[in-house]
């Protein structure tokens, strides 16, 4: 195991790590901007290092700044967290060059699965079924644009082959507007991400989001942690996610994570990763697959009793999986809360101090969060101040626990979505589970327009 990690990341998942490390017996350091100095996690580290002002481009995304606090403080691995440069190919690339481990997987997997038209086409030979689209990046030819939009049939969704985090896409539903659509998304992917490259699929209208996790290590054991429902999602953003994915047999989930375990084999994937897919009518649709830790793990460790984040950097640092799939029975039902400092209704950030904080507590109740009284939520990064995760023997029980959760919670000083999630854990078609990717925007619209009345 290592002596001591370098944690490159801030709020409530570095917090996380530097509790698995602890639990691990491994030192950590944090960085840290000078918007984060003050932060409680940054003190409870074993040591700190300001790598920056508090914008990303010059601390966080500070490849340079990160690789020298790594060296003056001589730890032995680098851990990304999620965001940031968790998905950086060069970012693990230059990790691995300066002598450091990176704890995620191979530059070269991040590099594969970073380009969403060759993920597709891994995935595809894997048996893992696709989302029906273009094969492979759209041609200059605007005649041949033209006719596979039509062999794939209306509406469609153009998306960047680079793109991320709910950005670069486009719904087309007519050829009227199609290739003004591809123009429009290729200038804008270029210049967002640097590559102008982008692909068609068909634009499915009723779908779920739901997700697979998997863990794999060096030495070619892979195993599956169940699946997760991120359907509750704002401007394609997850706000609620749960596990496992409510009505959908096990029969079908079986079909998936087999297809899961083998695409990892093939890749030879090391790591905690997540394969994210539409699913609609009976079917999984893959969209992509994700490198890193994400935001909504805890749900997962919920259910499985799997410490993912202590995996990671058990995995990176060589050790053999101890897990085999048949010792994964997941149990019971877990929900996470996101907790944003922001308008509940109109999603409008809201930094600024936090003059009271209660968090709640109970039965099944876990809050991750780096927030205190008195913490100033500064406005240079994403507004994510916590995951409230509530565990019950069934969904209904953990909706339940959820709600006493959201009533004792107590967050003063800033807007926050308590408001929003409060008003969910009650809301009937949320309680029946298995609703679709649309359906919260349409909920908050017609919140909207009912203010307005
Ligand atoms: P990103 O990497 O930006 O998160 P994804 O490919 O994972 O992009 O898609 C993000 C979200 O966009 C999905 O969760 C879904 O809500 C929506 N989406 C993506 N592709 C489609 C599609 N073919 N049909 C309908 N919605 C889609």
């Amino acid at each position: 195991m290592f002596e001591k990690i370098l944690i490159a990341n801030r709020g409530e998942i570095a917090l996380r790590i530097q509790r698995a490390c602890r639990e691990l017996g491994v030192k950590t350091v944090a960085v840290h901007s000078e918007a984060d100095s003050d932060a409680k996690y940054v003190r409870l580290a074993d040591e700190s290092v300001c790598i920056g002002p508090a914008s990303p481009t010059l601390s966080y995304l500070n490849i340079p700044a990160i690789i020298s606090a790594a060296e003056v403080t001589d730890a032995e691995a680098i851990h990304p967290g999620y965001g940031f440069l968790s998905e950086n190919a060069d970012f693990a690339e230059r990790v691995e060059q300066s002598g450091f481990v990176f704890v995620g997987p191979r530059p070269e997997t991040i590099r594969l699965m970073g380009d969403k038209v060759n993920a597709k086409a891994a995935m595809k030979k894997a048996g893992v079924p696709l989302v029906p689209g273009s094969e492979g990046a759209l041609p200059e030819d605007p005649v041949e644009i033209v006719k596979i939009a039509r062999s794939v049939g209306y509406p469609v969704i153009i998306k960047a082959a680079g793109g991320g985090g709910g950005r670069g896409m486009r719904v087309v539903h007519t050829e009227a507007a199609l290739l003004n659509a591809v123009t429009m998304t290729r200038a804008e992917a270029k210049a967002a991400f640097g590559q102008a490259d982008v692909y068609l699929e068909k634009f499915l209208e009723d779908p779920r989001h739901v997700e697979v996790q998997v863990l794999s290590d060096e030495h070619g054991n892979s195993v599956h942690l169940g699946d997760r429902d991120c359907s509750m999602q704002r401007r394609h953003q997850k706000i609620i996610e749960e596990a496992p994915a409510p009505h959908i047999s096990e029969r079908v989930k079986a079909r998936i994570y087999d297809r899961c375990m083998e695409a990892c084999k093939r890749i030879r994937y090391r790591g905690a990763g997540t394969f994210e897919f539409l699913y609609q009518d009976g079917q999984f649709y893959f969209i992509e697959m994700n490198t890193r830790v994400q935001v909504e793990h805890p749900v997962s460790e919920m259910v499985t009793g799997v410490d993912i984040v202590q995996m990671q950097i058990r995995i990176a640092a060589g050790e053999r999986m101890g897990l085999r799939q048949r010792d994964i029975v997941p149990r019971g039902h877990a929900i996470e809360c996101r907790i944003n400092a922001e308008d509940p209704y109109s999603f409008v950030p809201s930094p600024g101090r936090i003059t009271f904080y209660h968090p709640p507590g109970g039965p099944g109740i876990r809050v991750d969060s780096h927030v205190y009284n008195n913490y100033v939520v500064p406005p240079n990064y994403d507004s994510l101040i916590g995951k409230l995760i509530a565990y019950g023997d069934t969904r209904d029980q953990a909706i339940a626990r959820m709600r006493s959760a959201l009533s004792e919670m107590v967050v003063d000083g800033i807007r926050t979505n308590l408001p929003l999630h409060r008003d969910l854990m009650v809301d009937a078609r949320f309680m029946q589970g298995g609703s679709n990717i649309h359906y919260l925007e349409e909920k908050v619209g017609k919140h909207r327009k009912g203010e307005g009345a």
